[in-house]
């Protein structure tokens, strides 16, 4: 492998007319990916389609507010979570963006979330974090830490990667102290917003994503994204590292491979 997307959605809808040209892509670029469930229905998406493809793995979960109306099927999932191609749990987490944190929200994304510890917990396989606060600020971010911390401090914290990471370095160095990995998607190529965060994660725990179909990066902008497209997002960051590309393709490879046990 010389590339890696370690967050997709290639099973959603929006591939439904040229999904097998966009994988086809990515096997010409020889390249790998872990497809990311929401819910029960594409988490079983993703599992099937990385039964079809040796470079393709998947990672189930229910987000914590895409789907609100599903409730945590813990059985159904502790099922699929030992499936040989799940390679982690998630995506889940925290999200004020879309919903207010009010007492209520605020209990439910986190039993919601405390599901998945148990899961990864159980299944050895680490968390793929979506945490996305309020504009401007961190209270998602430390409505996750509030769970993390006292876990890591009892050692029973599974591995994890911060997922579609835009916030501070600061907030960077506090994952990076639960010993966790920091992925950056495609927004990277269009602001230099995250630039201190980039430089702030060691080599050894880096990860590129594209969060594909969200989120294109330059030149795509504004266009739906494909995992292909990890090739700009991986551009960028050697450029904002002032690293060789050559060295960020092949650490990314390199850590996915560690992180997912690949
Ligand atoms: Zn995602």
């Amino acid at each position: 492998m010389h590339l890696f997307d370690s967050h997709c959605h290639v099973q959603l809808p929006q591939f439904d007319l040229d999904r097998d040209a966009v994988i086809a892509r990515m096997q010409e670029r020889g390249m790998g990916a872990v497809v990311v469930g929401t819910d029960l229905e594409t988490s079983r998406a993703a599992i099937a389609l990385a039964e079809q493809h040796d470079f393709l793995w998947a990672s189930v979960g229910l987000h914590p507010n895409d789907n609100p109306a599903e409730a945590f099927d813990v059985d159904t999932f502790a099922a699929l979570a030992t499936h040989p191609k799940v390679v982690a749990i998630g995506e889940c987490g925290f999200d004020f963006y879309r919903q207010a944190p009010t007492p209520e929200v605020l209990a439910e994304q986190r039993v919601r979330f405390e599901h998945h510890v148990a899961l990864a917990q159980a299944a050895g396989k680490p968390l793929i974090i979506h945490c996305r606060s309020t504009k401007d600020t961190e209270n998602a971010h430390e409505a996750l830490l509030a769970v993390l911390e006292p876990l890591q401090a009892k050692g029973q914290l599974p591995m994890g990667v911060m997922h579609f990471f835009t916030n501070t370095a600061d907030m960077a160095k506090r994952c990076l102290t639960l010993g966790w990995y920091i992925s950056f998607p495609g927004p990277v190529t269009f602001t230099n917003m995250y630039d201190e965060s980039i430089k702030a994660v060691p080599l050894d725990r880096l990860l590129i994503e594209t969060d594909a179909p969200f989120a294109a990066p330059t030149p795509h902008r504004g266009q739906r994204n494909e995992p292909a497209y990890v090739e700009e997002v991986t551009k960028k960051v050697a450029a904002i590292r002032n690293e060789p590309l050559e060295t960020i393709l092949a650490q990314t490879v390199k850590n996915s491979r560690t992180f997912f046990s690949l």
